[in-house]
């Protein structure tokens, strides 16, 4: 484990919320679409279920986003700017399935004010952890994805939606193909061959027959 349990599930709802504009792709289309990602990534605490706090929630990714782009500076800077507009207090609490962890913001707080917070704490932890080497924008061209690298050996490259196996499918085609053409070059080498073969014998049986002929002649 990179980070304890509450951060790395907060990093890893503040990605999925980054990843649900997906280029001009808009995957939080309406309220019931919001209702769902919330249930998906476990966010307690009040609702509105209003137009107005799906809005707010959309314009929080584009400065959430900013966190995988920035330097250190640049990101501290933004975390302090997000913890400050909302006067996060970290207070110790315990709810559901989960020990004690930091909220910072009481739950009546609007959804988009908790899940900027919550971003802002998780990459505190970031900061503070020297990791922010950890953040991924997904490797595929066409993917601006972006992830956090949480293996042993800092080894992910794609995000988590299945850039990865894409990846892998591509390169498995691609070596095959290799190896098809690779064959198929054999293939014709070995007909050559043996044309070549047939060619060489039927030029020495004609050099026999002119032998032969020129033996009659004698
Ligand atoms: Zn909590
Ligand atoms: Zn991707």
């Amino acid at each position: 484990m990179v980070f304890t349990d509450d951060t790395e599930l907060a990093l890893a709802g503040a990605s999925a919320l980054v990843n649900t504009l997906d280029g001009e792709q808009e995957l939080l289309p309406d309220v019931a679409a919001l209702d769902e990602f919330v249930r998906t990534w476990g966010w307690t605490g009040e609702r509105d279920h209003d137009n107005a706090e799906l809005q707010a929630v959309r314009d929080l990714r584009p400065r959430l986003r900013r966190l995988w782009e920035l330097d250190e500076e640049g990101v501290v800077e933004l975390v302090n700017e997000l913890l400050r507009e909302a006067n996060a207090l970290p207070q110790l609490v315990k709810h559901d399935r989960w020990d004690y962890h930091l909220h910072a913001t009481p739950s009546q707080a609007p959804l988009a004010t908790r899940m900027a917070v919550e971003a802002a704490m998780a990459f505190v932890d970031v900061v503070r952890t020297k990791e922010l080497s950890r953040l991924r924008i997904c490797a595929a061209d066409d993917c601006d994805s972006v992830a956090v690298d949480l293996s042993k050996n800092r080894s992910k490259r794609f995000c988590d939606g299945g850039c990865g196996n894409r990846a892998a499918v591509a390169a498995y085609r691609a070596r095959k193909a290799k190896a098809g053409r690779v064959a198929l070059a054999r293939k014709d080498a070995t007909i050559h061959g043996k044309v070549d073969t047939v060619h060489a014998a039927v030029v020495q049986q004609e050099e026999h027959s002119v032998e032969l002929s020129k033996r009659r002649l004698r």
